[in-house]
This record gives C-alpha cells, structure tokens and sequence, in this order.
C-alpha cells in the first residue's frame, strides 16, 4: 500500500450540497448590499475588477450600485470570479464569526479524518470553492474544528475540477507520485480527470447523487483500504 494522501472534494462529498446552495450563497446574497457599502474603501481594488470585467463585457462603467447588483446576478448565475469569491469569502467570515450558521459536513467525516490522520495519512481539500472558504467551512463545521487535520487546500488556481492537469498539479505540489493520491468527489467527471492523472479514485455516494462507473461509497466507514 502506497497511499499518502487522501483527498476530498467539498460540495456533495464532506458537505451537503444544499449547504452551499441553500446556506451559503443566500446569504452572501443577504449581505452584499450591506456589506460592500460598508466596505467600499477597503475593497477599492476588488470592486474595481468587477467595474473592469462589466466594461470588457460591453458595459458602461458603473457605479456602486450597479456594481453590487452585478456581484448579486453573478451569484444567481454561480459565476466563479476573482472578486466575487473574494467578497463571499469575507461575508461568510463575518456569518461564522456572528453564529449565523456552522460549516456543514456530513457525521462520518470527523470520524474519517481522524482516523486518517492518526494512521499518519495526509488529508487534503481541493473544491472550486476559494482556499478561504474551505478554510472557513472546516474550522467553524459542525463537527468542530477540522483545520487541524488538514494538511493542503486547492482550489482552481490549480485548474478546473474536470480536468487532468489540475490532479497533475497537486502531485507536484505535494512532491507525491499520482498512485500514492486518493480523490473522493461525487463528481464522475472529476474521478474521470484524476484517475487519468493516475490518482486512485472514490465516488462519494451521498443521498441524491447517481451511481456511476467508479467505485462507490455511502459513508466514508464503508471504505476499505
Ligand atoms: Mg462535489
């Protein structure tokens, strides 16, 4: 047995998928108008992306306003911008810090990490959600604290989820060959690009999600090294 590093996909695999969609993304939705006007001095530069990507985008050069209401449209469309992602991150931190929700992961996960780390496995998150935002989710999660258990987060500042490169990236990064990786996602096509990388792969079964060609799991208990 060669395997080194276990890692995880977020949304629909440590996480309910609803956490995001139904937590998370409402509330930065909530928040925004509040936020960035409170914030405009400080997140001058960030806003002034959004201002740039509007202009390249064929618009005119807009003002807070119009600025806020593009940040609330791109969360609709689930757009992944820089500067979006930045300002989510910061609302998200003032949400866990205030209480108004705890990062949601699934009851077999602490358990799981645990277990991995005791038996001196590394444990790393790769999700299209920013390094903040996972950080966020395992500290302030439900089970706790988890940060302690994490060695790496990635997000797609190594590339996308879909593809191969992205895996190839990780391995170099954490100076691993590609076998001694595990990838658990409940995404088939994210299985597809990290097997092609040579990781090891899982589907993550969770309530809702189909079957597919990969080996599956209900529970992370269920998996077998
Ligand atoms: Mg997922």
């Amino acid at each position: 047995m060669n395997r080194k590093l276990f890692l995880f996909d977020i949304e629909g695999t440590t996480t309910d998928f609803n956490f995001v969609h139904k937590v998370l993304f409402p509330y930065s939705r909530e928040r925004m108008k509040d936020f960035v006007t409170l914030h405009e001095t400080e997140l001058k530069a960030t806003l002034e992306e959004v201002s740039r990507t509007m202009v390249s985008e064929g618009g005119s050069q807009p003002d807070l306003n119009a600025i806020i209401g593009q940040l609330i449209k791109w969360i609709n469309e689930d757009r992944k911008h820089k500067a979006l992602k930045e300002i989510q991150g910061l609302i998200w931190d003032e949400g866990y810090k205030s209480g108004a929700f705890k990062g949601h992961v699934y009851p077999d996960v602490r358990p799981f990490f645990e277990n991995l780390h005791s038996s001196g496995y590394q444990i790393g998150i790769y999700s299209s959600g920013s390094v903040k935002a996972q950080k966020l989710i395992m500290e302030n999660s439900s089970a706790g604290d988890l940060t302690g258990f994490i060695k790496y987060y990635f997000d797609t500042q190594v590339g996308g989820k879909r593809e191969k490169v992205s895996y190839q990236n990780i391995a170099i990064r954490t100076q691993l060959t590609p076998p001694e990786i595990h990838f658990f996602s409940d995404i088939p096509e994210e299985l597809k690009a990290a097997q092609l990388a040579g990781f090891r792969v899982t589907q993550v079964l969770r309530e809702g999600t189909a079957s597919s060609e990969f080996p599956g799991i209900h529970q992370f208990a269920e998996f077998r090294f």
